[in-house]
């Protein structure tokens, strides 16, 4: 007997030898029925987030209801010229002759997503897969389960069924998924799994997108507006879901004179943001489980570090909430700067000179996003060249994945 797994890409894969999916008509159907769902249901979806998160309803808005909109937005706007095809130049050996690129979906899809974002990082790339000409199923990340359960009740409402689904589940229903084959798996999560995804997925020569995280570092020069710069870290490190996102600020670098000053302003910019108690706010996420939250602790309470805290260091294990904290000169063998916090700990790591940085960058593995803070031209320009690393912004944080032609989630 087939599984629930083998029957469900049996029937997606009907579904798309139909053809209907590759219709313009049906891609704008469904990338319509999404803009109406997330416009309608806007208070469900913040109301699931709030759930496995606590996240703020601005921040909900910000980063994930708006994010999706925009996304669907781009794509009803860009679709029909992305179908064209595209003429190629012929050669003197084909003459007479014409070329062209057309682009065609490649069938049924898999995407499998995560927690921390978990309305925009499901959507997004579901709206990718639409809009290639895709049959889709979602698998949505039980650890954040409120907005799974909803995104299954949504899809069903307001999708064609017949070529867009979600299956929840944890290991055993996404094993059961990866056992069959699919035409390409767009996976978001952690190195560990994305290891598990890629030899699945090897077996069928399965072609697959990895989103992944890793330790993204800002540089803080002293040549700064030290009040703006604080205020931008605040913002892509704390009010981005607390930490909890694969772009946040990890570590921080600046040089030994620089960093009582550098702490002085992310003090006050903390406090602006949430108050002299940042336990007791209501504009910051909560860690999103208690696995999560024993694993944060135990980075902070590594006996090589437990003693350099110099802002914040609070925790309530029952309410899984931890106030922004800052280590001062933490060892690099140390668990926080061996690997990726994704949370609201942040070191910071003191330099002679602010160039020395770029060795301790280059001397990791390459960073997701890279940023600094500098108003010295030649400095950027340096960083620029001598840093590599999946994105990068400059005298800001985080802010470079809203600009769409920079990160495009379209599976084709
Ligand atoms: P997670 O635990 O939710 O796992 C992600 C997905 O993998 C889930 O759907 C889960 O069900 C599935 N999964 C877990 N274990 C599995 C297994 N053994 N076999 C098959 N599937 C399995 O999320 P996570 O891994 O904790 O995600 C956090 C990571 O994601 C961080 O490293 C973060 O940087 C990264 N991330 C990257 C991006 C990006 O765009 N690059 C965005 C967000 C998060």
């Amino acid at each position: 007997m087939q599984s629930e797994a083998a029957l469900l890409v049996k029937e997606l894969n009907e579904s798309f030898r139909t053809g209907k999916t590759k219709s313009y008509e049906w891609r704008v159907s469904q990338l319509k029925s999404i803009e109406k769902m997330v416009v309608e249901r806007e208070k469900d979806i913040c109301e699931a987030l709030y759930k496995d998160l606590s996240k703020p309803e601005f921040e909900a808005f910000v980063s994930e209801i708006a994010m999706v909109k925009s996304s669907c937005k781009e794509a009803l706007k860009e679709l029909k010229h992305w179908m064209k095809p595209e003429k190629a130049k012929t050669s003197m050996e084909t003459y007479p002759s014409s070329a062209e690129i057309v682009s065609e979906p490649l069938g049924a899809v898999l995407v499998i997503s995560t927690w921390n974002y978990p309305f925009s990082l499901s959507v997004k790339p579901v709206i990718g897969a639409i809009t290639a000409g895709n049959a889709t199923v979602l698998k949505p990340s039980e650890i954040a389960p409120a907005t799974s359960s909803l995104l299954s009740k949504l899809f069903e409402e307001y999708l064609d069924r017949s070529a867009v689904r979600v299956v929840e589940g944890d290991v055993p229903q996404t094993t059961a998924l990866l056992e069959q084959k699919w035409d390409k798996i767009f996976y978001t999560g952690s190195p560990r799994v994305g290891r598990i995804i890629m030899t699945a997925a090897a077996k069928h020569l399965t072609p697959v997108v990895l989103e992944l995280g890793g330790k993204c570092p800002a540089v803080i020069d002293s040549d700064v507006d030290l009040q703006v710069t604080a205020r931008r870290i605040v913002a892509g490190k704390w009010q981005a879901n607390n930490g909890q996102a694969c772009i946040s600020v990890d570590y921080i670098i600046t040089t030994k004179d620089f960093a009582p000053k550098l702490i002085d302003a992310l003090r006050k910019g903390i406090e602006e943001c949430f108050g002299t108690d940042p336990m007791e706010s209501k504009d910051i996420s909560r860690i999103v489980s208690s696995n999560h939250f024993s694993r944060l602790q135990s980075l902070m309470d590594e006996y090589k570090v437990y003693n350099k805290i110099v802002v914040g260091g609070q925790r309530n294990q029952k309410e899984l909430k931890i106030a922004p904290t800052i280590f001062l000169d933490v060892p690099g063998d140390s668990q926080l700067m061996q690997e990726e916090i994704f949370g609201p700990l942040l070191p910071i790591i003191t330099v002679e000179n602010v160039k020395d940085s770029i060795d301790l960058i280059n001397s990791k593995p390459k960073p997701l996003a890279a940023y600094l803070f500098t108003n010295n031209d030649k400095l950027k320009n340096y960083f620029v060249q001598s840093v590599s690393s999946g994105g990068m912004a400059i005298n800001d944080t985080v802010l470079h994945v809203c600009i769409h032609l920079l990160l495009m989630t379209h599976i084709y």
